[in-house]
């Protein structure tokens, strides 16, 4: 039934290309990894899920074929990533492959914490902080890298504001020296949005390098309705 439901949810994404059912990998097999591009795709992450379809973290090829080699792989889907060739197999005597998707769904309790907690909060940082509101300045609106961005806290954090995902947002370092330690009130300063707490799956997206049109629209699909992030990144995008 789960694996139903989480098959249903790849249909919906249009992300589903493939769902081998076995990986022929020599148990001696040695991790010489030919990749099909480049060293750059070498680096690519691959999304990891629960059997359910649920996005747990991000994890390189070494520990994907890992998972794929200790059969813990339930389906794959997205686009193939890396073909990685090992030893030959003593009783087949063929040469071992392992194909790896950019989306991988692995058996096993889920360790998805947004699952198992209902009150659990991603840690903040300014990375995923600044990728939370686009690398926009959230007073002047103003895209910026985020070598020039800060965190400011809407409440002054010397005032009783909290470093929490409610309290703060991206601003340039313009608009937190005009803002000082004041509220945006007693600033002047419109806020042009509301912070927010992510959900992990959104956590899961922030903490995404290089995240692929395959795994973006996967994990758009978990993101609450109202997330402000499908708004955000298709105009980023644009
Ligand atoms: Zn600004």
């Amino acid at each position: 039934m789960i694996l139903f439901l989480a098959r249903r949810i790849l249909s919906r994404v249009n992300a589903l290309s493939s769902i081998p059912s076995t990986v022929d990998v020599a148990a001696d097999c040695p991790e010489t990894a030919y990749p099909r591009d480049s060293a750059v795709l070498l680096s690519q992450q691959v999304l990891r899920t629960d059997v359910a379809g649920m996005p747990l973290e991000w994890i390189d090829y070494k520990e994907a074929v890992r998972l794929y080699h200790t059969e813990q792989v339930a389906y794959a889907c997205g686009s193939p990533l890396y073909r990685l060739r090992g030893g030959i197999n003593a009783r087949s005597g063929r040469r071992t492959v392992v194909e790896v998707s950019s989306i991988i769904a692995t058996i096993g309790h889920s360790s998805n914490p947004g699952t198992l907690r209902s009150d659990y909060v991603p840690p903040l940082n300014n990375e995923t902080l600044f990728k939370r509101d686009a690398y926009l300045c959230m007073y002047c609106g103003i895209r910026f890298p985020s070598q020039q961005l800060s965190r400011d806290h809407v409440r002054p954090f010397c005032r009783g504001g909290q470093n929490i995902w409610t309290n703060v947002v991206t601003a340039c370092r313009r608009c937190n020296n005009a803002k000082a330690y004041r509220t945006p009130e007693e600033a002047r300063m419109h806020l042009l949005a509301v912070p927010f707490t992510p959900t992990y799956a959104e956590y899961i997206y922030l903490k995404g390098r290089r995240v692929l049109a395959d795994q973006m629209q996967y994990l758009l699909a978990h993101f609450p309705r109202s997330s402000p992030l499908h708004v955000r990144i298709r105009e980023w995008l644009n």
